[in-house]
């Protein structure tokens, strides 16, 4: 069962007054090396007064930075757009463009500007150290979906453990999870190392992007397959994928799809997903032998057991 639904929404009992006030004693006890929170470093400059930039940018002057403000509405526009300028659709992906900075922001105007680069992650932020973060499992997600995402509730929990490491690892997704397939059935995900910057965030539940690649997975998961030598048992899509992956790769466009663009076969999430599958069915089939060929340039004058050349 997920956390009761009495007990979800705000995640934060003392309102978001206190999760501010938490956040901003966090900052000021860090002094003058500030906070790194996901891909922006938050740091104290005066008496109430706080900068928020790009992690990567804090050694630059900020008279080399383009866009310089005290309006925290405009963390909204920095947040729109990637360092390419592409619409950045999960706005805690690893791809927070650079050459910015918000300074003398009071606590609320660096609340506002925070939840606008990074929606509702302070309090979810806040709710994790604090113990109160209320989950919704993937059941109760799934269950809620109509239409065309409705079918995603029929994806095995074996299933639902890839699509996770392929959506929402720390390559794709700042935030950790923090719900399981049921209240019975944990993911059991392999450990991702300590999180991007010095704030972990949790994931209190599977978001659109995740649906939408869910039933993507879906697609894949109910297409029948062929046994393929050295490969294992491979639907037709994926045998054109992995086509299209070394095809954009020798094009040097690898890495041009759009996030959440799961029909293009080099989009970022489906080529993790292939590459689970590719290892699952490694792990079923096993290694193959080697090829009964001598080691190049075997020195050894007694040959190994099994030698073919003896
Ligand atoms: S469901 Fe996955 S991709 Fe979506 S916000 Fe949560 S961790 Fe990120």
């Amino acid at each position: 069962m997920s956390d009761a639904s009495r007990s979800r929404g705000s995640h934060a009992p003392g309102g978001i007054a206190a999760a501010r006030r938490a956040l901003v004693e966090w900052i000021d006890a860090a002094g003058e090396a500030g906070r790194s929170f996901l891909q922006v470093r938050l740091l104290r400059t005066g008496d109430g007064q706080y900068e928020i930039r790009h992690a990567r940018d804090v050694h630059r002057s900020i008279l080399s930075l383009e866009t310089v403000t005290s309006d925290p509405y405009a963390a909204r526009a920095v947040a729109q757009m990637t360092n390419r300028g592409e619409h950045r659709p999960l706005k805690t992906a690893p791809d927070l463009r650079q050459g910015w900075a918000l300074v003398d922001l009071d606590a609320r105007a660096l609340w506002t500007a925070l939840d606008y680069l990074y929606p509702a992650c302070a309090l979810h932020w806040h709710a994790g150290r604090e113990g109160t973060v209320r989950v919704t499992h993937w059941r109760e997600v799934a269950a809620r979906q109509s239409g065309i995402y409705g079918a995603v509730k029929l994806l095995p929990p074996d299933v639902v453990r890839n699509t996770v490491r392929a959506c929402c690892g720390d390559a794709v997704c700042l935030r950790r999870v923090a719900w399981e397939v049921d209240g019975d059935t944990p993911l059991q995900l392999p450990p991702e190392g300590d999180p991007v910057g010095e704030a972990p965030v949790p994931c209190p539940e599977a978001c659109s992007m995740f649906v939408s690649f869910a039933r993507q997975v879906l697609v894949l998961e109910r297409a029948p397959r062929h046994e393929l030598a050295g490969l294992g048992r491979l639907g037709a899509e994926e045998i054109e994928q992995v086509r299209q992956i070394a095809t954009a790769a020798a094009a040097g466009t690898l890495g041009s799809a759009r996030e959440g663009e799961f029909s293009e076969p080099t989009n970022r999430r489906r080529m993790r997903y292939l590459a689970l599958r590719l290892a699952d069915e490694k792990a079923r089939t096993g290694e193959l032998p080697a090829p009964e060929l001598p080691c190049e340039g075997c020195p050894r004058a007694v040959p190994c057991r099994g030698c073919p050349m003896v």
